[in-house]
């Protein structure tokens, strides 16, 4: 059969002189990182942003034009079908956005694209069937009768829509249906999965008196008339919603009566869906910033690129970050305020609301993509210029941008993992400040090191607020403290005889807290737990000497007595004493939440113990229930990993205690130390933030680790200065960059060898151009060497310009390519 189609589907001609070029990023399930070259048929009006259809080998695909041309090297291309929307979907800044992304993380253009379009915009090229005007005679077979009856009744349908209604429909049929002129058949698209919200609506058409008049009319000749009773009501409500109508007992033909006559009119009108429709905000005039905020904003207004607010949790940052927010839309430019999808609670939305109600909006992965789609409209459109939001609300369509906020600039969770592109939200921003002439804030009480070197060498500016405010019941402020942290030596515990997991310190405080009625934390370190090996009596612990990270305990050797380092996959015996201190006590290490919950159930007799972790937290709204049974006192103790450090602001919570908090030290990555730092000081942060004072006990076999001796003093800058000297002596980030390359298979010796191909032919392609670098590091097993039955394999890449080098080799689709990996493990 021949499809005859509502758009040309035409071959690839030689382009003619005058013929111009659109370069189109084209929806086609595959990896193709550059645009596909399409001539503009005559007539046609096309530009850079529009979302268009394009002929695709047989089919009809979706796609974005990127850029138009007046010539291209090609000998022959083949003519776009059809502009599927004259108003553009993607501005400039946003095109060029999406083919950086495509360049910098390797990743299909189209995937890129689709960051920037609103959700579910997406369509499906189906076959479409259509009635004709006047069909001729009337067809034969009962079945044709059917189908024509059914196209007659709901206009264009889809070929399953008609498949679904009448039953089995061949191709043939229809074709032969065609040929005799009862029915058209088409390639068409699917309705988009997401598309606006429409709500059909009947308004009085006329002067309520004349309604009126006509109802009485109408009720002389019958009492019961349900026109009589609707016109009355439209007289009254001149506009209600066609449901309302129904209820009223009117049925189509009722309407359709009173419309000619001219007394009303439907119409369908676009509903909203608003995530914030749950919210009311009651306005709240800002506060007078601090002399320190003001100075912080003002240094900020005055440079137009990027700048580091480095501020100790507590210190205002909020605050300078509405002020900043007011000021951008008060010159008429719209804000982005980006914040880690954990810390993206009610309260910090309220915050936003108050300030901004009405011009406000939110994205995150909760809203529901009709949500989504309607808030992607109202940004484009200028009608939301708030967007507050976690890492994908940097896409958001903001037509007139001025200001982004990346929050916590340092969480690791603005990198995308899954699906591609893998962006880190923060390098898509100033990118995307670059491309608009917007101010990018990026703000923490403990930057990304890499960041904060940024600041050192001036690449970017660096403002700090290094003074915690204390705001009082009143309103007022003054100059908070920050907690008092003790480091608690274990193995003086250990000699002491205490055996348990809470050292003495740390008991006394929790009694002292329960007694006063007040909270406390207990804070313990999951991630990698029992993978290393430390002594308890002297706290040593084994480090690969060329890569500084920590030994793991080989969970692939069978009786687990090697030690190997997962970045070069160097390996020794695990010995049976301490190396260091001949000591007994030299064993894996690691204790979970349900063991710490158990014990202090035995500890603290009588105290409301709950615990917090990835096992309890994955329902909806559990984080914001836990929340509120501490604001509500119901709980004295929680023990709790990672997800608590954040956002966490209880004026009871006067006791923090973190477990094991030599765990994260040992992680073979080289962010160990930079995450220990931050989360001990974000967890340290969650004690005293109000009038109470608060104190934090920080229990390790390792007192003199830097992280931790930095994070108990508070001292950033201390933690910095070991942190940048250690990253320059390994040529870590910010001195080089890192590519991760993982292969996985459900065959080992498979995933093995093809782990060891690549590694080689970068390894030879490298040489052979002559560079020295990147160093090409492994295979070596991931450090979860087998994920649901699949062995892994990772190669590292570590250089000025790693990526470069994968221009040499192929992968396969097996192999996961990450560029500034997030993490190692
Ligand atoms: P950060 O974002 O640095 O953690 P916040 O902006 O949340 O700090 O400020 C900490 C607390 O101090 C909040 O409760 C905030 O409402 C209050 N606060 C901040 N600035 C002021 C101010 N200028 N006047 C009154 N209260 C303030
Ligand atoms: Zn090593």
């Amino acid at each position: 059969m021949t499809t005859p189609s509502m758009f040309g589907n035409d071959p690839a001609e030689a382009p003619t002189a005058g013929t111009r070029f659109a370069e189109v990023a084209v929806n086609a399930g595959q990896p193709a990182r550059q645009p596909f070259t399409y001539s503009i048929p005559d007539g046609l009006e096309v530009a850079a942003g529009q979302a268009v259809f394009v002929p695709f080998g047989p089919r009809i695909l979706q796609g974005v034009v990127m850029a138009l041309a007046d010539a291209t090297p090609l000998q022959a291309v083949r003519p776009i079908s059809a502009v599927a929307d004259p108003a553009a979907v993607l501005d400039g800044p946003h095109i060029a956005l999406a083919r950086w992304m495509s360049d910098e993380y390797l990743a299909p253009l189209w995937d890129c694209v689709a960051c920037c379009l609103p959700s579910g915009y997406g369509q499906k090229a189906v076959t479409m069937v259509s009635p004709v005007d006047i069909p001729p005679l009337l067809p034969a077979y009962p079945k044709d009768q059917r189908i024509l009856q059914y196209i007659a009744a709901n206009g264009r349908v889809s070929i399953e829509a008609l498949r679904e209604a009448v039953g089995q429909v061949s191709l043939t049929l229809l074709d032969r249906l065609q040929r005799d002129g009862h029915l058209t058949v088409a390639q068409g698209l699917a309705r988009p999965a997401g598309r606006p919200r429409m709500e059909r609506r009947v308004a009085l058409g006329a002067a309520p008196e004349a309604a009126l008049a006509q109802a009485d009319t109408l009720a002389e000749r019958n009492a019961k008339s349900v026109e009589a009773r609707l016109l009355r009501h439209l007289a009254a409500h001149p506009d209600v919603t066609l449901t309302e109508t129904r209820e009223l007992g009117a049925t189509p033909g009722h309407l359709r009566k009173l419309e000619a006559g001219g007394f009303l009119r439907e119409y369908e009108q676009q509903l909203e869906r608003d995530p914030l429709a749950d919210y009311r905000f009651e306005h709240r005039p800002p506060p007078v910033l601090s002399a320190d905020q003001a100075a912080a904003f003002e240094a900020i207004w005055a440079h137009p690129g990027t700048t580091l607010l480095h501020g100790v949790t507590g210190s205002g940052k909020t605050e300078v970050y509405l002020e900043l927010v007011r000021r951008t839309l008060e010159g008429g430019r719209a804000a982005i305020v980006l914040v880690p999808e954990i810390a993206l609670t009610p309260q910090a939305i309220r915050r936003y609301g108050e300030r901004f109600g009405e011009t406000l909006t939110v994205f995150h992965s909760q809203l529901s993509m009709g949500e989504l789609f309607d808030q992607w409209y109202r940004v484009q459109r200028g009608d939301a210029r708030v967007i507050v939001g976690s890492r994908s609300a940097i896409f958001a369509p903001v037509p007139n941008l001025g200001l982004v906020v990346l929050d916590e600039e340092h969480e690791w969770s603005y990198k995308q993992v899954d699906p591609q592109p893998r962006y880190h939200a923060r390098d898509a921003a100033e990118r995307l400040c670059g491309l608009t002439g917007a101010r990018l804030v990026l703000g923490s009480a403990t930057p990304d090191v890499v960041t904060y070197h940024r600041s050192e060498v001036g690449a970017i500016k660096r403002v700090e607020l290094l003074q915690r405010l204390s705001p009082g019941t009143d309103g007022s402020i003054s100059e908070g403290a920050l907690p008092a942290v003790t480091i608690v030596d274990m193995r003086e515990e250990l000699r002491g005889g205490n055996r348990s997991i809470f050292s003495q310190p740390l008991r006394r405080a929790v009694h002292a807290a329960l007694r006063q009625g007040e909270q406390s934390i207990l804070f313990v370190n999951r991630r990698g737990s029992a993978r290393f090996v430390l002594c308890r009596d002297c706290g040593y612990l084994p480090v690969c000497p060329s890569c500084e990270v920590a030994l793991s305990v080989d969970v692939q050797s069978p009786v687990s007595t090697m030690l190997v380092c997962h970045h070069c996959g160097r390996s020794r015996r695990l010995e049976d004493r301490c190396p260091k201190c001949d000591g007994r006590r030299y064993r894996p290490f690691g204790v979970g939440t349900q063991r710490v919950e158990q014990e202090a159930r035995a500890y603290f007799p009588g105290a409301r113990v709950a615990r917090w972790d990835s096992d309890v937290s994955g329902q909806k709204g559990s984080h914001e229930r836990m929340v509120q049974s501490l604001e509500s006192g119901e709980i004295d103790i929680l023990v709790g990993t990672q997800m608590l450090a954040k956002g966490l602001d209880l004026p009871e919570m006067t006791v923090v205690g973190v477990v094991d908090a030599d765990v994260g030290l040992s992680l073979p990555d080289y962010h160990s130390h930079e995450r220990t730092f931050q989360l001990l000081s974000q967890v340290a942060g969650r004690a005293g933030r109000r009038e109470k004072p608060g104190y934090v006990f920080i229990q390790t076999y390792e007192p003199e680790a830097g992280p931790i001796v930095a994070a108990a003093t508070h001292e950033y800058r201390a933690f910095y200065d070991e942190e940048i000297a250690h990253r320059r002596r390994a040529g870590y980030p910010p001195f080089n960059r890192l590519v991760r390359l993982i292969f996985r298979h459900a065959r080992q010796e498979h995933a093995l060898e093809e782990a060891a191909r690549v590694a080689n032919e970068l390894r030879i392609g490298r040489d052979a151009a002559g560079r020295a670098e990147p160093d090409v590091l492994g295979p070596t097993p991931a450090y979860i060497p087998r994920i649901r039955g699949e062995y892994r394999y990772q190669v590292l890449l570590r250089g000025r310009n790693p990526s470069r080098l994968l221009e040499l080799v192929r992968l396969g689709e097996h192999w996961h390519v990450e560029i500034d990996p997030p993490s190692l493990i």
